[in-house]
């Protein structure tokens, strides 16, 4: 039984038609490298590597502190507003800053305290890690007479008993079950929290539907955007979220540590309060007030003052994205991950792997995962010995991801076809098992 095996002309084919070809050329990418990581960290664009050097030697260099009241200031909230655009978010709405798992918090507390009546605070387990502990850690403050330091102690003693329920899921799921987590929404739940796009298995949540439903038993929406924006177009206001948060480093490509995002919908943005009042938060920040009084609209969510610098790099990375848009970008990005799984299920399923990613593309981001009891040692030869680099998450995760903008199908075949060597030559069983710091 032989099945059609794409050939490379058949990549560059594909390559001949892509109307987004060009914008590869708008990024560095070392010379041979195939990176299917730009869903963790994405790829450098040249006009973000030129601005930076403005950046530093004009802005940083000659404006000094003047630099201030020539578009730092305003920085949050202009970029906000951009990334407003990839995110179906009107102005006003968007406002950059912080860290995603801060922002969670910020973003997570204000949607209780607005509730302080229901308990209930759902999430999954296939949530990102950090996401989970955010929730833990405002569970331990808001309940505990006494907040622990070790998370333990007093939770569940003191005065507010939130209880978090997490939707079950086994190291085998790679789709949440939409049952447990609908019939789990009740009139005690304060808040529905998701990823949008999981990170490990790619699955993409319906956004409007889960939306509606907690919005019908009275529940406030929070969506984590950090692997879908940038990737699939994403309605906000459309949709009536009531809050989000989402990260720059990844398909946004703002470069390491960059700023994170939140979004706080006009609607409730009079009501909701931050839980970490600062200055930059503050309505009049240079009149030197004792007191406190919020920021209007989202941007009384800002703390205190930002790595001007990266987010300056940043909004000069966002400018491919918004030119090719979003819906041009989600087209290509479903043409590769298709392909993916064609290769994958030609090329790999008889050494072993299956897909740890949804087979529809409408339920999936723009990375797939593939399963494979060696995968972490996998990984390590197609880093090492190919020049591919995809990444790992446990516990058998080879993670794909492909950033429609710079990688062409030709990448991706020949990403799969260093992958189909590396089974075939076996060179991933001269690596331990023992795992190295970041995977
Ligand atoms: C990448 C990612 C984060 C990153 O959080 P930081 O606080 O910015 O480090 C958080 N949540 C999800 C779902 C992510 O994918």
């Amino acid at each position: 039984m032989t099945a059609f095996s794409p050939s490379r002309d058949f990549a560059l084919q594909l390559d001949a038609q892509d109307k987004l070809a060009s914008f590869k050329e708008q990024f560095f990418i070392p010379e041979n490298l195939i990176y299917f990581d730009g869903n963790s960290l994405g790829a450098m664009p040249k006009a973000a590597q030129e601005k930076s050097r403005q950046i530093v030697d004009e802005q940083w260099g000659a404006d000094l502190i003047r630099g201030w009241n020539k578009g730092w200031w305003d920085a949050p909230a202009r970029i906000g507003d951009k990334i407003g655009q990839l995110v179906g978010a009107a102005a006003g709405q968007v406002i950059v800053g912080d860290t995603v798992s801060i922002n969670l918090f910020k973003l997570a507390t204000a949607a209780l305290t607005l509730q302080p009546q229901k308990k209930r605070i759902i999430t999954d387990a296939f949530n990102f890690p950090s996401d989970l502990y955010i929730l833990q850690g405002i569970q331990n403050l808001l309940d505990s007479e006494s907040p622990s330091p070790s998370g333990r102690g007093a939770r569940g003693e003191g005065k507010g008993n939130h209880e978090i329920i997490r939707i079950g899921a086994s190291d085998d799921d790679i789709t949440p079950d939409l049952v447990a987590l609908e019939s789990a929404i009740d009139e005690n739940t304060a808040l529905v929290t998701l990823s949008h796009v999981l990170f490990k298995s790619g699955y993409l949540y319906d956004m409007r539907r889960i939306t509606e439903l907690a919005h019908q038993k009275g529940a406030l929406v929070l969506w984590d955007l950090s692997h879908s924006v940038g990737s699939v177009p994403v309605r906000l206001d459309d949709c009536n979220a009531d809050f989000a948060i989402g990260c720059t480093y990844k398909y946004l490509n703002g470069g390491p540590g960059s700023p994170a995002f939140l979004y706080v919908n006009k609607r409730i943005q009079e009501k909701a309060s931050s839980p970490i009042w600062g200055w930059w938060g503050q309505k009049n920040p240079f009149d030197f007030d004792l007191d406190y009084q919020p920021a209007d609209g989202a941007r009384k969510f800002l703390v205190g003052t930002q790595p001007m610098i990266s987010m300056l790099i940043m909004e000069a990375a966002l400018e491919p994205l918004l030119q090719a848009g979003i819906d041009a970008l989600r087209e290509k990005s479903i043409l590769m991950t298709n392909f993916a799984a064609f290769l994958t299920e030609t090329w790999l399923v008889p050494f072993g792997f299956s897909l740890g990613s949804p087979a529809d593309s409408a339920k999936r981001g723009s990375h797939i995962s593939i399963r494979h009891a060696e995968g972490y040692r996998v990984n390590r030869a197609l880093i090492e010995e190919m020049n591919l680099i995809p990444d790992f998450r446990a516990p058998d995760n080879l993670r794909l991801g492909f950033a429609p903008l710079y990688l062409s199908f030709a990448d991706l075949w020949d990403g799969f076809d260093r992958i189909r060597r590396v089974m075939e030559e076996k060179r991933y069983e001269k690596y331990p098992s023992q795992k190295l710091d970041v995977t």
